[in-house]
């Protein structure tokens, strides 16, 4: 690949856009020789700006999602990309996140380049559980266990009964809930069945990779193979 096409793959802008890069030598070798078209050397050896290369495909992310972004790329409204650095945007392939969350959910969101992984760990197939703490308006009455485990539960406007999920209630009002498929506004809509309605959601775990307390919301952090793993 040449380094024009890497560098417009990355996101740093288009083919036009980088030539200018180039002829203004902002772009370098870590011994601070310019760069022009023809020169390729490794991936790590090169700076754009003075900084290194953010990674080339497949690189995953784990963002923190904040309450008010869609998870939309064409949404005119607020979006997660706003939040990110513009060139994530623009790779190609493009970061996808991996399962929406709602706008107004918060927490974990993995966000992913690579296809199989995308869907290894959204389809219902793989059963990788997605846990989310709920904060509800009303007090949580009991039954809501039994029926969310049933396996037997249909959502209004379905006609396939939803997976079993698992219900932890951790206070009057507040629960985590365990769910192993990810329909739209899953959580909200069961909680609607059982007649509460949810004031809160947060996304905190994903497989075996929780969400940080260290990460902030409106940050993110590039995962290792190892937390990669871990997600499932
Ligand atoms: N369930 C919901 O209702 N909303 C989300 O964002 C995620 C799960």
């Amino acid at each position: 690949m040449k380094l024009v096409k890497l560098l417009a793959n990355l996101g740093y802008g288009s083919r036009s856009q980088i030539d200018r890069h180039l002829r203004r030598g902002e772009v370098t070798d870590i011994h601070g020789k310019v760069l022009g078209e023809r020169d390729f050397p490794p991936h790590d050896q090169i700076l754009f700006k003075g900084e290194p290369l953010d990674l080339p495909a497949p690189l995953t992310l784990m963002f923190h999602k904040p309450d008010g972004y869609t998870c939309s790329t064409d949404d005119p409204g607020d979006t997660i990309y706003d939040l990110l650095p513009v060139r994530y945007a623009l790779r190609n392939p493009i970061l996808s996140p991996v399962g929406r969350l709602d706008k107004d959910t918060t927490g974990l969101l993995l966000m992913t380049d690579d296809g199989k992984l995308l869907h290894r760990l959204i389809s219902p197939k793989h059963h990788v559980p997605k846990i989310y703490r709920v904060t509800l308006d009303r007090v949580i009455e009991g039954h809501e266990e039994a029926l969310f485990a049933s396996g037997e539960l249909i959502l209004r406007g379905e006609d396939k009964p939803l997976l079993p999920a698992k219900l932890e209630v951790i206070g009057e009002k507040e629960a985590f809930i365990t769910l192993e498929e990810g329909r739209y506004h899953q959580v909200r809509r069961m909680f609607a069945a059982a007649g509460n309605h949810v004031v809160a959601l947060k996304r905190v775990k994903v497989g075996g990779l929780a969400l940080p307390e260290d990460l902030a919301e409106g940050e993110w952090k590039v995962l290792t193979p190892e937390e990669i793993e871990l997600a499932g």
